[in-house]
C-alpha cells in the first residue's frame, strides 16, 4: 500500500512564504491498495489537489473523517470527484464523535455555495456494511476513541501484512480523565509499520495548551517507541510552525532517536509518499 500526504497542517490553512516547503493545507491523507481502492482520511483543504489527481484514475473512493472540526472537513465541497457522474464514493460511518453530523450537510447552499442536489457522483452515505466492503478486499480497519474535545477517531489499517495508524487530534496525556488511557493507545499502536500521529506542539508550549486535544512532538515519539512502531510521522503541525522550525524539529528528533536505533521519524510534508 502507498500512503500519501495531501495536507499536514492543523487547525487552519497556513499558506505563505514561510510554509511553502512543508505545505499549508489542512489534513488529508490517502492510502491506496493494490485492489484499486483508495481510502481518504480526512477532507481538509489538501483534498482539493487529491481530487485533481483522482481525475486521472478510476479508483473507488472511500472517505473516513476523524471528526467534524473545520480543518478536517472544509475541503469537501472542493473535492472534484463528487461532481463526476459515474464516480463511486463511499462515506464511511465512523464512531466516537458526539453527533451524527454528515459531510453532505456542508452542501446546503448556505455553508457552501452549492447544494448537495448538484452532486453527480454515486455517493453512498455512512451505510452499515461499507467497512465490510473493504474487508472483502483484505483491508481491515480498527478504530479507537481519541482524547479530543468533541471526540475524534483513530484508525489502524492493515493490508498485506503491513499496518498503518492514523491518529491525529489526539492528546496522549490529557489533564482530565482520558477517553482512552495511554496504555490502551500503546496497545492499539503496537508494532505498527507506520504511525502517523498528532505532534502539534513543542514540549515547552504544552503547559498553556493542555486540554486542547493535541500532543507534543516528544509525547508522539514516546508513544511510538513504547508501542514498538517502526516509523513515526509527525503530523498536524501548528499553523505558526515555519518551514525552518520544522527542519529544526526533524534534526532534533533524529538526534533524540539515534541512540535507540529502532525507529525512524519523519516530519510530514505535502507530497510525501511512503510505500509499505
Ligand atoms: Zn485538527
Ligand atoms: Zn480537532
Amino acid at each position: 500500500m502507498t500512503v500519501h500526504f495531501w495536507g499536514v497542517r492543523g487547525s487552519i490553512p497556513s499558506p505563505g512564504p514561510a510554509t511553502v516547503r512543508y505545505g499549508g493545507n489542512t489534513p488529508c491523507v490517502t492510502i491506496t491498495f493494490d485492489a484499486g481502492h483508495i481510502l481518504v482520511l480526512d477532507a481538509g483543504t489538501g483534498i482539493r489537489r487529491l481530487g485533481q489527481w483522482l481525475d486521472t484514475t478510476d479508483h473507488e473512493i472511500y472517505i473516513a473523517i476523524t471528526h467534524r472540526h473545520w480543518d478536517h472537513i472544509e475541503g469537501f465541497p472542493f473535492f472534484g470527484p463528487i461532481y463526476q457522474p459515474e464516480r463511486s464514493i463511499h462515506l464511511l460511518p465512523v464512531p466516537h464523535v458526539n453527533d451524527d453530523w454528515s459531510l453532505l450537510r456542508l452542501m446546503d447552499g448556505i455553508h457552501s455555495a452549492v447544494d448537495r442536489d448538484v452532486l453527480r457522483a454515486r455517493i453512498s452515505h455512512e451505510e452499515e456494511g461499507l467497512w465490510q466492503k473493504l474487508e472483502a478486499s483484505g483491508i481491515t480497519v480498527r478504530m479507537i476513541a481519541n482524547n479530543h474535545p468533541g471526540g475524534a477517531t483513530g484508525f489502524r489499517i492493515e493490508y498485506g501484512g503491513r499496518s498503518v495508524i492514523y491518529m491525529t487530534d489526539n492528546e496522549i496525556d490529557p489533564p482530565n480523565e482520558p477517553t482512552t488511557s495511554r496504555e490502551t493507545l500503546v496497545d492499539f499502536c503496537r508494532d505498527a509499520d507506520l504511525l502517523i500521529h498528532d505532534a502539534t506542539y513543542l514540549d515547552e508550549e504544552m503547559t498553556e495548551r493542555r486540554g486542547w486535544g493535541h500532543s507534543t512532538i516528544g509525547e508522539a515519539c514516546d508513544l511510538a517507541r513504547d508501542a514498538g512502531a517502526r516509523r513515526l510521522v509527525l503530523f498536524h503541525h501548528d499553523p505558526d510552525r515555519t518551514d525552518d522550525a520544522l527542519d529544526e524539529i526533524a534534526e532534533q528528533v533524529d538526534q533524540r532517536l539515534a541512540g535507540e536505533g529502532l525507529m525512524t521519524a519523519i516530519v510530514a510534508r505535502e507530497g510525501l509518499s511512503l510505500q509499505l
